[in-house]
This record gives structure tokens, sequence and C-alpha cells, in this order.
């Protein structure tokens, strides 16, 4: 058993920084060096399961890859089901997909077309919020699905490029760190 006390802080500074990854000019934010450390592990997936607990919540969605980190054991606590949103090519039955904007050229997610019902009260949750592109595509998704009771979870929000500035009129949104 580890009894090391972990709080906000400490799971911040367990976050490293990489220089120009994956290209010159950004600042990379590696969850990798957090939740190797079982304590952090377990304070975040344990704080994100207090938030979340009381919301109703039947179906947690990741998206690829480093939102299947935390999604899965989230929804294992949650008592949810867990569902993948994925890069094009990767799911194996019948697909809706979404394109969105990058800084140069589009990318395209793709959900299950029968992986929700339009009665699941949904949390989806991606490792990071930057320009808030990818859960703008994933969230456009489950609206075409047709669900209503939408919640957005991140572990990490990067304040300085105002994500949240296109979500937080239509969702509720909560990270658990912020930078
Ligand atoms: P965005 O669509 O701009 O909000 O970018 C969010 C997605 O890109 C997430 O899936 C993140 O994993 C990844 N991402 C973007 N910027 C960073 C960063 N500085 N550090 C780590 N991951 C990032």
């Amino acid at each position: 058993m580890d009894s090391k006390q972990i709080g906000i802080e400490e799971v911040k500074s367990s976050i490293r920084d990489v220089i120009d990854f994956p290209k010159e000019g950004i600042v990379f934010k590696d969850i990798t060096t957090a939740i190797k450390d079982p304590a952090v592990f377990k304070y975040c997936v344990d704080q994100l399961y207090n938030y979340y607990k009381d919301k109703g919540i039947t179906k947690v969605i990741g998206i690829e890859s480093r939102g299947f980190i935390l999604g899965s054991a989230l929804a294992y606590r949650l008592n949810a089901g867990f569902v993948p949103i994925r890069k094009p090519g990767k799911l194996p039955a019948d697909t809706i997909q979404q394109s969105y904007d990058l800084e140069y050229g589009t990318d395209t997610i793709e959900i299950h077309e029968d992986a929700l019902s339009n009665d699941d009260t949904v949390l989806i949750h991606d490792d990071l919020l930057a320009t808030g592109g990818t859960v703008c595509a994933a969230t456009s998704l489950v609206e075409k699905i047709g669900v209503t009771k939408t919640y957005i979870n991140f572990m990490v929000e990067l304040d300085f490029l105002k994500g949240r500035e296109r979500l937080d009129e239509k969702y509720e949104v909560y990270s658990l760190l912020r930078f």
C-alpha cells in the first residue's frame, strides 16, 4: 500500500514538460510521469470519481489514446460503460465520423454508431484541453447520436489556449488541473 499524501500540487508537479514535442514551439504536457506513480494515479481517479459520482453517468467516452487511461479507470469506478473515440480505420464496425481543423490541415475521429443510446448520460474525457478542436468534434459525434446529457472532463487544461470558451455555454466542463 502506498500511503504517500497526494494533493493537486503534487499531481501538477509530476507532469513533465517536453519542449518542442511533437514539433518546434509546442510544450508537451507528458502525463506518463504522473500516472506511473500509483498514489498520483489513484488520487486522480478518486478525485474525478468524487466529482462525477452523483451525476448519473452511464457511459464514459475516452478520446484516443491518452483519454483511454483515466477514462476507463473512471468508467469502472462510476459503474459506467466505456466507449472509445478513435482515429479513422481503427474501429471495426460501422462508425460515424467528424472532421475538425488543425493548425495545418484537418483531422478526423470516429465512434461506433451503436456505441451510445439517446438516453445515455455521457462523460467525454480526454487527457488535455488545448484549443478545444478535438473535444468539439467529440461533442458533435455524441450529438449526432442524439445524446442530450453530456459532461466534459480533462486531466489538464491549458488556460492560455482558451479552449474552454468553445464549450462553456453548452456543457459543464471540469478539469482536474489548469496551467
Ligand atoms: P486540442 O484539440 O487543441 O484541444 O488538443 C487536444 C488534444 O491534443 C488532446 O488529445 C491532447 O492529448 C493533445 N494535445 C494538444 N496539445 C497538447 C500539449 N501541449 N501537451 C499534451 N497533449 C496535447
